[in-house]
């Protein structure tokens, strides 16, 4: 009754769970707690073991509470199949224990998360070669492409500045050199867009931020589409490639990504994120419209310096978002004006709380440079388009008159 071809967004995800049998009725998928499942006839449990039958082995490696949001995940990115982890940097990371081996070289974004941004630092550490490039950019990609390329990696919109890749022609390139496209669209979610539509092989998930939405559980996901061909992806061992090839990528990252590494999530973590998904698109239709009055709002006074949003005409790619999103974002930044101090500013902020997350029903404020982007020092920042003064704000849920009154007096007085 749920084909996802035929009913809306919100009614597919509501209705998802309903489409396996669900104990008692319930009309929650259970919080399922055991970390070992018995089973009654000791082959059974080989067969398990050995693939031949489905059911589950041991937390770790799945739960029938986390498998029923890993189905709502694959039916939000029109995918193959998902996997959820413990965090959405856990899912990051299982990219690289999962599909890549020293000699393997990554072209990345360099308009990234921060956390996203240190971790490819590590894996340069360890033997696969990292490139930065300008993704806004096609040509930055093609150029950085080298016969060990085996991965392109970008946001869809770059968290804190803005920018957003050029998403459809590095698809097409990606398609076109058979590498693997993986698009973190977090920033983006699965309501505004999906990553499919431009050719991505993967898709990550952070559930931490709009599709848990509530700031109150940390979860992160792998979504496969099936575009992606696995039979040509030289790092899938030989233990993979029984099942069909369709199969291989999601079959390698479980075993060797979620399996040995342990970064799984928890079955309390996993209801939270699907309870909070299930309105996801209400709370992000009202998100980005508040961000737009405030970000429009921002624009207009003078003791602005500069406002990075997707949705203003002065964003450099306003044309392309119109293009691929189905609206702007909950997230911005902005600049103050060079005499009014930004913690000041901060501080006069009575309902936008000063703190580290986004996607929030509540509206966050950071000062980007002094928190999240401190470690990596004032010349990568600059490299990155991150200005001094610049303020992060991931809009929530409030009413929008009152949000455009916060960020108004706040400014200081003329
Ligand atoms: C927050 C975030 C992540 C990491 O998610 P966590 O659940 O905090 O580990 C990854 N990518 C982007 C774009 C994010 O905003």
């Amino acid at each position: 009754m749920t084909d996802p071809k035929k009913y809306g967004f919100t009614t597919t995800i509501l209705h998802s769970d309903r489409q396996k049998p669900i104990e008692h009725g319930a009309l929650h998928k259970p919080i399922h707690t055991s970390v070992a499942f018995g089973y009654r006839d000791a082959r059974e449990l080989a067969a398990v073991f050995q693939g031949k039958q489905p059911g589950y082995r041991y937390g770790r490696q799945g739960n029938p509470t986390v498998s029923a949001l890993e189905d709502k995940l694959t039916k939000m990115e029109d995918g193959l199949g998902t996997l959820c982890f413990s965090t959405g940097m856990a899912a990051i990371a299982a990219v690289m224990q999962g599909l890549l081996r020293a000699g393997d070289h990554v072209v990345s974004s360099a308009f990234l998360f921060g956390n996203t941004n240190s971790l490819w630092q590590t894996v340069a550490g360890q033997g696969v070669d990292v490139s930065f490039v300008d993704a806004t950019d096609v040509n930055a990609v093609e150029a950085a492409l080298t016969p060990a390329t085996r991965v392109v990696f970008v946001e869809t919109i770059a968290n804190p500045r803005t920018q957003i890749a050029d998403l459809k022609r590095i698809g097409e390139l990606c398609a076109r050199h058979g590498l693997l496209y993986i698009v973190d669209n977090t920033m983006t979610s699965p309501y505004l867009f999906r990553p499919k539509s431009v050719g991505a092989g993967l898709v990550v998930n952070a559930l931490t931020k709009s599709i848990g939405g509530h700031g109150n559980a940390l979860g992160g996901s792998l979504t496969d589409t099936g575009l992606f061909d696995w039979g040509a992806y030289p790092n899938i061992f030989d233990n993979y490639k029984r099942a069909a090839i369709n199969q291989w990528g999601l079959a390698q990252l479980r075993a060797k990504a979620l399996r040995d590494f342990g970064g799984s999530l928890g079955p309390e973590a996993a209801h939270h994120l699907a309870v909070g998904a299930e309105t996801m698109a209400l709370r992000l239709e009202r998100e980005c419209s508040n961000a737009l009055a405030v970000a429009r709002m921002l624009e207009a006074d003078e003791r602005v310096a500069a406002v990075h949003y997707p949705g203003l005409p002065s964003h450099p790619q306003h044309a392309l978002a119109t293009d691929l999103f189905r609206a702007y974002g909950s997230l911005f930044s902005f600049e103050l004006r060079a005499d009014v101090d930004c913690f000041d500013y901060l501080n006069r902020l009575k309902l936008a709380i000063p703190a580290s997350n986004l996607g929030d029903t509540r509206t966050l404020v950071i000062p980007v440079a002094h928190t999240i982007f401190y470690e990596m020092g004032a010349q990568r920042r600059a490299s990155m388009g991150i200005a001094e003064s610049l303020i992060r704000v991931s809009i929530g849920i409030e009413d929008t008159a009152d949000l455009v009154e916060d960020f108004r007096q706040a400014l200081a007085p003329r």
